[in-house]
Formats: structure tokens, sequence, C-alpha cells
């Protein structure tokens, strides 16, 4: 087994040391398909382990809590306004530890407990915080779903998109006092127009969670929420490529109870080292070779959707606009559950995630769905070529999953690929 470039930045801990070069192996010799992961820069990874780990910095810049904050100052604001001009937004939160505290905090600085919240349904898309019955969010506030249309077998018709008469209905009748845009789990474009339309029509905050979507956002490839939302939340890791974490965006008026929930509502010291990492990711992504990244990430999403349907998979809503494909394995074989598919795929080296499709007749722990991404390795440098030879390994290992010769054969394949695709090639030399 190698070891990994980064060994050498811990020594004395061999049992870490390992486990780290271990991970650093199973990350360059095995697909990395899951839609909410990337590879961080190395410059990102360096801030992450920085110096900043160890100061503390309650509060904001220029009103912290500690001394010893003058650079850690310059820091936050740095990262603020490398965000605010990012997206073009008034204001910027750059503290919360990840986007599900993003988000609870924007719940708790914008409503009351028992205030109602319009947000997309877990197994039509949706994300655990936006009123889940195991998420802390629904024991708080009072969650009514929305969900998609049902799945079209006519081409010229959209099937399985976001039901915006649905959504209009619901507002109408439930009167909620924030309507959430944004998904997990959907690869389709999310629209903020119709969102803001309906949100005006009954007085509702619009708050937009791009948790999947920022680093598209960023690049020009996903309609910006920024102009239509009161509100808009995000992960820093996903396909915007930075350190674990989340940010929140703000319209002016809101930036004093957003500021207020985060710290001290919710957390106590900010992860300064995270947020120096962020600030390179943010710079990272104002480049012209970000927007270039961006674009292939969805040119190879539709190219991988268009391989996996020749393979026979039915493909949710029948394409996709962003970084992620989502199958329904059914009509590729009916027994197949989405936990199998995981398992096998996993011995063959490619890394994915079941999901529930829309309407899916099995639980979120068996489902019938695998959600496939290709912002990792866009990053690593694959093509719509290399991304139609993983659809061929996809539908292989899975054809011949009772055989462990078989997957053991496509997991040779997977590795000659990997091998083809370091993201971390050229550092350290
Ligand atoms: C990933 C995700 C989150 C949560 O992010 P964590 O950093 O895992 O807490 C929130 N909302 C959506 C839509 C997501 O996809």
């Amino acid at each position: 087994m190698g070891s990994s470039p980064f060994d050498a930045w811990i020594t004395g801990d061999d049992q870490v040391t390992d486990l780290l070069s271990q991970e650093w192996n199973r990350q360059t010799s095995t697909l990395q398909l899951i839609a909410s992961e990337n590879f961080a820069s190395p410059a990102v990874m360096a801030a992450t382990g920085s110096v900043l780990t160890n100061k503390y910095s309650e509060g904001y810049p220029g009103r912290r809590y500690y001394g010893g904050n003058q650079v850690v100052d310059q820091v936050e604001d740095l990262a603020r306004r490398r965000l605010v001009a990012l997206f073009g937004a008034d204001h910027a939160n750059v503290q919360p530890h990840s986007g599900a505290n993003a988000n609870v905090a924007v719940y708790q600085g914008l409503l009351e407990p028992g205030d109602t919240i319009l947000a997309m349904r877990l197994d039509q898309g949706g994300h655990l915080t936006h009123g889940s019955p195991a998420s802390i969010t629904s024991k708080i506030w009072n969650f009514v779903s929305y969900g998609v249309t049902p799945r079209s077998d006519d081409p010229s018709v959209a099937g399985e998109v976001i039901d915006f008469d649905n959504v209009r209905a619901l507002a109408l009748h439930h009167r909620p006092k924030l309507i959430v845009a944004g998904a997990t789990a959907y690869s389709r474009f999310i629209e903020p127009a119709p969102f803001r339309e309906i949100a005006d029509e009954v007085g509702a905050l619009l708050m937009f969670d791009s948790a999947h979507v920022a680093g598209l956002i960023a690049g020009g490839s996903h309609p910006n929420p920024v102009p239509f939302a009161d509100v808009v939340t995000f992960t820093t890791h996903k396909t915007l490529r930075g350190p674990r974490g989340g940010a929140i965006l703000c319209r002016e008026e809101h930036a004093k109870k957003i500021d207020m929930s985060v710290f001290p509502g919710m957390q106590g010291g900010p992860l300064e080292n995270a947020i120096a990492a962020k600030a390179v990711a943010f710079r990272e992504a104002s480049h012209k070779s970000f927007s270039e990244y961006t674009e292939r990430i969805v040119e190879n999403a539709k190219g991988f959707a268009g391989a996996l349907a020749a393979e026979g998979f039915r493909i949710v809503s029948g394409g996709t606009d962003n970084h992620m494909v989502i199958l329904d394995l059914r009509d590729f074989d009916a027994d197949l559950t989405g936990k199998v598919a995981q398992e096998v795929l996993d011995r063959a080296g490619i890394t994915t995630n079941r999901n529930q499709i829309p309407d899916d007749p099995r639980s979120p722990f068996v489902t019938s769905g695998l959600r496939l991404g290709t912002p990792a390795e866009t990053t690593a440098g694959m093509g719509v070529g290399e991304f139609s030879q993983v659809a061929s390994l996809i539908a292989r290992a899975l054809r011949g999953r009772d055989e462990e010769a078989h997957v053991e054969g496509v997991r040779v394949d997977v590795n000659e690929l990997c091998s083809r695709f370091n993201p971390y090639a050229d550092f350290g030399k």
C-alpha cells in the first residue's frame, strides 16, 4: 500500500498515520461517486490543518469575547468579503459548522417554535433538516411537505419534477412563515423565481438550501437564488469543493437575527481554521477555471446518465441538469435493492449511496434507488469517455453480483482507471 503525501504532516502517531494512509489509498484507488463529496485542494487542506485551530474567537470580527483576535478577525472578514462577492449577496455568515447547523440557525433566527415551514419531503428529494420525523427540526417547527410530479413515460412531459401547483396549493392552505427550496436528491434545476412568487403571494419568507449546488451556482452552471431568496444556506464541501462546513447568505434586514442565531444562539467558538479554508475555497471558486470545472461536472453527469440509460437503468426525471444522476434500479432488475447495489459496488471499488426514489415502495434503509454524482471524479480529471466506462463497470458489477470472481474482475478494471486519475498526483512532488 502506497503512503500518502500527507503522511509527513503527522509524526509519532503510527496508528493514525496508518489509518490516514489507508483512507488516502481508498480515495485514490476506488471511484468516488457520492454526489455530496469532492476532493478539496491541497491549499484548502493546508488551511484546515493550520495554527488557526488553536484560537478561541467567540463573537464576530471586531466584537469578540476573547483577546488575541487581531489576525483571526482579518481571516473571517476576508472569508465573508469573498463569499459576498462570489454570490452577489448583502451579508454572509461563515461560522456554521455544517449545512444542518446553518439550516437550524435560520429557522431559529427567523421563526418562533411551532411556526409552519413548507419544505420538500425527504423521500421526494428533501433533506433531513427539512422536517424529517427523525430530525430535531420536526420537533420544534411544524412542517408541511411538498413533492414532485408523478413519473412520466411520455418524453414530452416532464415527470418527477417539483410540483409547483402542489407547492402553491399547500402554501395557500397552510400559510407557512417560511418556504424552503432546495434538495439533496434532485437532478433538475431548482428555479428560484416560482418559489419567490408563491412566498410573496402568502407573505412567507424564502430560504434556498443550496447545499448541493452551491459550487454550480458559483461557477454559473445553476440559477443563482440570491436575488430571489431572503436567505441562502449551503455546505462548503460539496460542489463548492472547500472544507467540511456550512455558510449562510442573507439580505441585510435579516443579518443581525441570523448572526445572533448562529452565535450565541447555537454554536460556541467558530472553527477559524475551517473559515480560513472556506476563504481559500471561495477564491478558487471565483476563478474562470472553476466555471470550466462546473461546466464539465454537468457535461459529465449528462453523459453518465445517457450511458446508464443505455445499460437499462431508468433515470429518475429522465435525465439531469446538475451534478447528479438518480437511478431507479427496478427496470434494470426488479429484485435489486439500493442496499444490495451499494454493497456490491463497494466490493467492486465503486463508492455510491443508496437513495429513495419518489414514491419508493421500499424503506429508506433498503430503497429502490442509487444516487450518483460527478463532482469528485471530475476534479480528478475524468471526462465523458471515462464516465461511460464507469456506467458499464457499474452495470457489469451488478449483473454479475452473485459471483465474487466477477465482481473482483470489475474491481481490477476500476483500480486501473483510478490509477490514471489521481486528484493529488502533483502534490508533494
Ligand atoms: C448535505 C445537505 C445538508 C447538510 O449538510 P451537512 O454539512 O451534512 O450538515 C443540508 N441540506 C441539504 C439540501 C443537503 O444536501
